[in-house]
């Protein structure tokens, strides 16, 4: 989903029953029927539930849905018999004739003028003259135009929705049609799902469109059957902008496995919702914007084929949706096909005011679900860097893994699920990573010094300040860009572990300037880098003889250890600076290269070249 414009959720209460009052059910397929005019503002519905029951003991308990208080239930069949029920709030109790069998369905008749609430979850509207009428459940608001159980871990195995509509509409909804029949003025048009799907994924939108279908043929061989649904008078106008998302389509498919509906179809409906929303094979939206189309074509994988367990882990869908949109503009399918400024207009959002995390901690609040500048745009930054952080073969492998291979396919996953899979992976603990980005608030800001010194060995401190003082330290790789005095540059990560750390580069030129983050790779907003005096070289004199460096400092309070390190930064070996300030180091155990040795105390530092050329035997 991505949104513009935001209503007021509206809560649902069960009436004062507790959770282990109701059957415990495994929804399995579900059918919806339902008549709408667009130009009246009413609806009627049947919808059946088969279900099973988790225990034999649930065979006793009431089944509980929910609806909205707006709709009135007129009867809920069973077989061939009607059953007791109760409609409270927003919820229905349904009680068993004697005991439910452990697979059993209930159909639920209705109908009523229905009220939206979250983002509009049910709307009559116009467009121009024509009237209209959508749906849009996520996250709450399924409840709002059909009963449901509004949980997202327990997905329906297949899905059936047949809409009553006046012939001239024609309604948009998930899978294939597999029967449009029209009698006495009425065009009952039946849609089929066969995959797995959550509740608020199944969507129905009804309106004068024109339809247009083609096949996407994909690399691999497979078509899939593209269909769109334009607003009437559109549809020549849009249909160039439609098959603008063909290349990134195969690009999905090329990067993650193929589509994963690709034996029914992937739809686009036009509404009148300012944005867009992603339900299952039949994409909502309002106009065919290239990145707001990849976006919502992005959740089929990430927020369809694997769902956010509970909307505290949204991330799960947006962020991944959000981070799809980026690569599309990465490799030139996207929109403007400029990245650098895409993931500089991200961190502008998620960096410029300092509030929240991406976690949710209030899911009553739609507002806090949906927040863009976290759940979106601090989301797919998190997916920015953790790439930076694994690699691209890594951060590739994992994804496609993640959802071609893993258990959450076709199922659900948590955050959590998720940071375990990185760690499982790749072999390594990155809960730091999580816990700063994912839990915790702020972003660092960083003041990046740095100094040429005679030997053109150029030294860099990077100090970090948070935007929020509830964060210690980032941990994180902060790139720079160092600039040469006749146009020469180089790109450089440094990965920055400790507050106030000292690097040293072998750039081989001159030094003009750093500039920091030039390719929008870290969140972080105000950082600045400056040329200061880092190092005291007048102190320090550096004696070597065959495989031994003797230092000494003149100022021994000014220095606490040594470290002899590779230009990538790698320590080779260390050691403590005696009160005398004297040093012998062994350079026996290093091998032939080059390394800078360097010294550093609170507020000193001495770095210089040296060039070890055969097991510690020479150097200078
Ligand atoms: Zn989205």
């Amino acid at each position: 989903m991505r949104h513009l414009i935001l209503l007021l959720l509206i809560c649902c209460a069960t009436g004062g029953y507790a959770k282990n009052q109701f059957a415990g059910v495994d929804i399995q397929f579900v059918r919806i029927n339902i008549s709408v005019d667009p130009a009246v503002k009413y609806i009627k519905g049947v919808t059946t539930h088969h279900f099973g029951l988790k225990t034999r003991q649930d065979r006793f308990l009431p089944v509980l849905l929910e609806l909205s208080s707006e709709l009135k239930v007129q009867s809920v069949i069973h077989g061939t018999k009607t059953l007791r029920f109760n409609h409270q709030g927003d919820s229905i109790i349904i009680f068993p004739q004697e005991v439910w069998g452990a697979n059993d369905s209930i159909s639920v008749q209705y109908e009523g003028v229905p009220e939206s609430s979250g983002f509009g979850s049910v709307v009559f509207s116009k467009y121009g003259d024509t009237p209209m009428f959508w749906t849009l459940s996520e996250p709450d608001g399924a409840k709002d135009w059909y009963p449901c159980r509004q949980v997202n871990t327990d997905k329906y195995d297949s899905v059936q929705v047949v809409v009553s509509c006046p012939e001239r509409y024609r309604s948009a909804s998930n899978g294939i049609i597999i029967s449009d029949t029209i009698n006495n003025g009425i065009r009952t048009t039946t849609w089929m799902h066969r995959h797995k799907i959550a509740f608020y994924l199944v969507a129905v939108a009804v309106s004068e469109y024109e339809v247009s279908q083609e096949y996407i043929h994909l690399n691999n061989g497979d078509s899939v059957l593209y269909v769109n649904y334009y607003f009437r008078n559109q549809a020549d106008q849009a249909r160039k902008r439609t098959a603008k998302l063909i290349p990134a389509f195969k690009m999905l498919c090329d990067t993650f496995g193929t589509y994963p509906f690709a034996d029914e179809k992937y739809g686009q409906a036009q509404f009148l919702w300012g944005g867009g929303m992603e339900n299952q094979t039949m994409t909502f939206l309002m106009g065919f914007d290239p990145s707001l189309m990849i976006h919502e074509l992005a959740h089929q994988w990430f927020g369809n084929t694997i769902t956010c367990s509970r909307w505290t882990d949204v991330w799960i869908n947006e962020g991944f949706a959000e981070w799809c949109e980026g690569f599309a503009e990465e490799i030139g399918v996207g929109r403007s096909n400029d990245p650098v400024s895409w993931r500089r207009r991200k961190i502008f959002s998620a960096a410029s005011k300092p509030l929240g995390s991406i976690y949710v901690r209030d899911t009553t609040d739609v507002w806090e679900i949906f927040d863009t500048r976290m759940t979106y745009d601090k989301g797919c930054m998190l997916l920015h860097m953790l790439r930076t952080e694994l690699g691209d073969q890594m951060f590739f492998g994992l994804l496609k893994y993640y959802i071609k291979h893993s258990p959450y396919r076709f199922a659900n996953a948590s955050s959590q699920n998720f940071f375990n899979l990185v760690n499982d992976y790749s072999g390594k603990d990155y809960t730091w990573f999580f816990d700063q980005w994912y839990y915790g608030r702020g972003t660092p800001i960083y003041r990046i010094l740095w100094e040429q010194n005679t030997d053109k060995l150029l030294n860099v401190k990077i100090e970090q300040r948070r935007s929020d003082s509830s964060m210690t330290f980032f941990r994180a790789i902060v790139p720079i860009m160092i600039q040469g005095t006749n146009g020469e540059s180089v790109f450089v990560r440094i990965n920055n572990t400790d507050e106030n750390q000292y690097f040293s580069l072998e750039p081989g030129f001159n030094v003009d300037k750093i500039i920091f983050d030039p390719y929008a790779d870290i969140i972080s907003w105000g950082s600045t880098t400056k040329e200061e005096k880092l190092s005291d070289n007048s102190s320090v004199k550096v004696h070597h003889e065959g495989s031994q460096i003797t230092i000494t400092s003149s100022n021994p309070k000014s220095y606490r250890h040594y470290l002899i390190q590779t230009f990538k930064h790698r320590v080779m070996q260390s050691g403590k600076i005696g009160s005398d300030g004297r040093v012998v180091v062994d350079l026996r155990r290093i091998p032939a290269g080059d390394y800078y040795i360097a010294l550093e105390g609170d507020k000193s530092y001495f770095a210089k070249k040296i060039t070890v050329s055969k097991k510690g035997q020479q150097h200078k």
